[in-house]
């Protein structure tokens, strides 16, 4: 079995991405992120925090907007459009999930698709239906197929089972994975909580994908033997032995499953740092698709 390690496979990609900041400074030109959070959530306000650290460690102009749980609906909308208008932000991301009373669907729409980081605006979820390589793709997703890449785990004719068809995750990666090409190729199916036979369905997958949000909901009877494995779960479980109270475990059962796997990511570890570098990269592309430079 071979660890897929993606603080590794992360830190050799943000090295690329600090390299491409710094051509950008020698024109003259700081990539800039803004990150909005609505609220403390305890989990997204430690996402921000290392969004924003990993922004800075990298040369990235970083803009870190925390807002009252209790801001309107209106006031975000209108924080969104002022960075839609500023010159020094190539990239807007809004911390999901935003409190109840916000309506995240208006808000994702309001974000100009240029500087969609997160990949969710519908014009850049069409480009990537549509095999449009401008488009800006979510960054988990982006992330998991980097991992097979840098990993030498061939999609082309693969199959691929992913669990969950989440707009964030699964259903992005779907298409990424189908689409023609590098990393693609793949014959994708995609189940969720209504699909029958579910460990069925994943035991005939090649490469297997967990994006539901249940700890180790994935069980050895889930895995066949040799099969790739990808654990995007992040779960706090409650954990007495451990000073924070808790621990975060994955999607799939690590300690039953691994053995039976080819390759397996780790959680934490895994697809987690993959995310943000991802969004590092998706920052820099923006910035450098409207400085009207090729990469
Ligand atoms: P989500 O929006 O809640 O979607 C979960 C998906 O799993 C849904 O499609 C759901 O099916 C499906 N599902 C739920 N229970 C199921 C079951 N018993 N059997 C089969 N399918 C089931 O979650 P998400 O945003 O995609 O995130 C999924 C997990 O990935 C979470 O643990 C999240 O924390 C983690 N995550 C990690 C990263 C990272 O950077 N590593 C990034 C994003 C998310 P229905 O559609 O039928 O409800």
């Amino acid at each position: 079995m071979y660890l897929i390690d993606g603080k590794v496979v992360a830190e050799r990609i943000n090295e690329q991405t600090r390299q491409r900041v710094a051509r950008l400074n020698e024109r003259g030109i700081a990539p800039g992120l803004a990150v909005v959070l609505i609220g403390d959530n305890p989990a997204s306000v430690a996402y921000v925090r290392n969004k924003d650290r990993t922004s800075q460690k990298l040369g990235l102009f970083s803009r870190k907007i925390e807002l009252p749980g209790e801001t309107s609906q209106s006031d975000v909308l209108n924080i969104v459009r002022d960075l839609n208008a500023d010159p020094a932000i190539h990239g807007i991301l809004v911390q999901s999930p935003p409190p109840p009373h916000i309506n995240e669907t208006e808000i994702v729409i309001a974000i100009d698709p240029a500087k969609d980081v997160d990949g969710l605006h519908p014009m850049n979820v069409g480009k990537l239906a549509m095999g449009d390589p401008a488009a800006l793709v979510p960054c988990t997703p982006l992330g998991c197929q980097r991992l097979l890449l840098e990993s030498g785990i061939e999609t082309a004719g693969a199959h691929v089972v992913i669990i969950g068809r989440s707009m964030l995750v699964g259903k992005p990666l779907a298409l990424l994975l189908m689409r023609k090409g590098k990393g693609g190729d793949a014959t994708v199916t995609v189940a969720h909580s209504r699909s029958g036979n579910l460990a069925e369905i994943a035991r005939t997958a090649d490469i297997l994908v967990a994006a539901i949000g249940k700890p180790e909901y994935v069980r050895s009877e889930f895995i066949r033997e040799g099969a790739v494995v990808i654990d995007v779960g992040i779960n706090r479980v409650e954990d007495q032995a451990s000073a924070k109270g808790y621990r975060i475990t994955g999607d799939v059962a690590f300690e039953e499953t691994a053995a039976k796997t080819r390759a397996i990511t780790p959680v934490p570890g895994g697809v987690g740092p993959m995310t943000v570098a991802m969004l590092m990269v998706n920052t820099v592309t923006a910035c450098e698709h409207q400085a009207k430079i090729a990469a």
